[in-house]
């Protein structure tokens, strides 16, 4: 495995937009305000027996089809169309399925499904991803959390929402390895200090204040960060920003992207 690319000057990944390909409901589920905060990874579960890009769309418009049906998704009418917003195929090509604003129903969670993206590997049974498809996944993965600011530790596996073998025997391990190995979201933003609060040697207020406890930033100070990460909840968020001076670490709630 290669290292996974999260440098956003590389720009975003090629995506084939097939929207309009794809068998959709004249309602939808619900539209997300704000910024998403997870990317949930599903497999097909079934054995995929045509794993050519034709065969592929043609399951995934089967699928759309399957999530529309009336009683799917324990709905009496169903789903409002597919419910995954990207699908990354065989041959590594990244397809676009959803609006990104769409809330879905895809991971039996309330919270996972208002608030992540939901990513689709049209594979199943014992099938693993092929090279392109996983390179392809993690790009994505890469070009999703730089772009909404998502801790690579936020990007789950269907079954950690809910008891289910979605993402599959193979994938799983695969997303688990990738997730152990790329500790920061690697970013480049600009924030502000919203109200006076401390830098820290660590993502958590147990950690001391850096610069032997004199490194402070003042409400209307900026500073560029090149990280965002998981650390210590903080007025009801995790994510901890990483100062791209190196001096340490800031909580979420007291800056603003600017
Ligand atoms: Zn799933």
């Amino acid at each position: 495995m290669t290292t996974p690319i999260f440098n956003e000057r590389l720009g975003p990944p090629e995506i084939r937009d097939i929207r309009e390909l794809l068998p959709r409901a004249n309602w939808s589920i619900g539209h997300r305000e704000g910024a998403p905060r997870y990317v949930t990874l599903h497999y097909n579960g079934p054995t995929v027996m045509n794993r050519t890009p034709k065969g592929e769309i043609n399951q995934l418009i089967g699928d759309a089809r399957w999530h529309m049906r009336p009683g799917a998704l324990g709905a009496k009418n169903g789903g409002d169309g597919l419910q995954y917003h990207y699908a990354v195929l065989s041959d590594g090509t990244i397809h676009q399925l959803r609006d990104e604003a769409d809330v879905l129903w895809h991971c039996g969670n309330s919270v996972g499904n208002q608030w992540s993206l939901s990513v689709h590997l049209p594979l199943g049974g014992q099938q693993d991803a092929t090279e392109p498809q996983w390179a392809s996944t993690l790009r994505l993965f890469g070009w999703l959390t730089t772009r909404h600011l998502i801790p690579v530790q936020r990007v789950l596996g269907h079954k950690e929402w809910k008891a289910t073998d979605c993402p599959g025997p193979l994938i799983t391990p695969r997303l688990l390895r990738w997730r152990d190995a790329a500790p920061a979201t690697q970013i480049a933003a600009l924030l502000e200090a919203t109200v006076d609060v401390g830098v820290y040697e660590g993502p958590g207020t147990t950690f001391p204040i850096a610069a032997a406890s004199t490194a402070v930033m003042k409400k209307g100070d900026r500073v560029q960060v090149d990280a965002v990460l998981v650390g210590q909840r903080y007025n009801g968020d995790v994510r901890w920003f990483h100062r791209a001076d190196g001096l340490g670490f800031v909580p979420w709630p007291t800056v603003r992207q600017v």
